[in-house]
């Protein structure tokens, strides 16, 4: 993107004008990366004239969980920070798809161990759908780990945690792949830099546990559910060898910024005949119906933005 951006970012308890939502070069945030953050979507539904942010109770109750485990000297208003997602959506008038940003960073003058004054920022940003989404991609496995828990806490979204995921798509790119694939400490598939990973063999989906290294990843669950409940697939949560997948039929990321991807070559070898798998198919257009709300499924995973202004207002 050009250095075009959004005319409002919010920003420490308020609307702001984009470049005002600035940060110390000495704070922590800075220093160490000591900060947790969530990336959410709002989808946008034409025919209701409205924008949908999927699944923001559950991007707000993992932001509160990173708080804690990273051991934040704060108990986040989490009605407040829905208020701050819904309002910079809104005040920058967005009718498209957005990606939204939602951050909790430690400010002030700490030091590595410091566990506050923590500030919190949202931003938004239009990011339209890429090809690799109808057409797939080549992934590829790098030969960067994902940490294991005991060294860093990989479930939780904190800053930091992107370095390893950054190394990763760095080197995939430089073998000339789309995506990176990171195993885990012990050899064995976690997930993608900024998404998880499912098979799909014999009929039946597989995706590593969450004990496997992983982001509990809300689109992940939300996958799952799809799978099992909508589409009548068994899904396996369970340790998954590289060598498994160059046995699959299908493979797909998912994840908030990633959706549901198609994977149609592993390490240059092809998944199934090489084309985009039809269960990855049905469940792509199935997981765009529910976020965008033109499917009635799962009305509790939307929250509409202008909706609930104009329903405040009346208030
Ligand atoms: N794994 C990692 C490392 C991620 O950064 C993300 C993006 N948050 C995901 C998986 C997908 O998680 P979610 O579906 O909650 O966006």
């Amino acid at each position: 993107m050009a250095d075009t951006h959004p005319r409002f970012a919010w920003f420490d308890g308020r609307l702001v004008p984009w470049e005002e939502a600035r940060i110390h070069v000495y704070s922590p945030a800075v220093k160490y990366g000591t900060g947790v953050f969530e990336g959410l979507r709002g989808y946008w539904n034409e025919a209701e004239r409205e924008m949908y942010v999927f699944r923001l109770r559950e991007h707000l109750e993992r932001l509160a969980f990173g708080i804690k485990v990273m051991r934040f000297d704060v108990i986040p208003d989490l009605a407040a920070l829905e208020r701050a997602v819904l309002e910079v959506v809104r005040a920058n008038g967005f009718r498209e798809g957005v990606h939204i940003r939602l951050s909790a960073l430690l400010d002030g003058t700490g030091e590595m161990h410091a566990v506050g004054p923590v500030l919190f920022a949202c931003t938004a940003n239009t990011r339209p759908p890429t090809r690799a989404l109808s057409e797939g991609l080549a992934a590829g496995v790098v030969s960067w780990r994902r940490p294991e828990d005991a060294a860093m806490p990989m479930r939780v979204k904190a800053n930091a945690n992107y370095q390893n995921g950054r190394l990763a798509v760095h080197e995939a790119k430089a073998n000339g792949y789309g995506a990176g694939i990171l195993l885990n400490s012990a050899g064995k598939v976690a997930e993608g830099p900024g998404m998880c990973l499912f098979m799909v063999r014999g009929g039946v989906a597989v995706t590593p546990s969450i004990t496997s290294g992983i982001l509990e990843s809300i689109t992940r669950d939300a996958v799952i559910r799809l799978l099992r409940e909508e589409l009548g697939v068994t899904v396996e949560e369970r340790e998954v060898d590289r060598s498994e997948l160059y046995a699959a039929d299908e493979v797909f990321f998912c994840g908030t910024a990633w959706e549901v991807t198609p994977v149609t070559s592993v390490d240059r070898l092809p998944v199934g005949d090489g084309a985009v798998g039809a269960l990855t198919r049905r469940l792509q257009s199935l997981y765009f119906a529910v976020a965008k709300g033109e499917s009635a499924l799962h009305p509790e995973w939307r929250t509409p933005v202008y909706a609930t202004a104009s329903a405040r207002a009346a208030e």
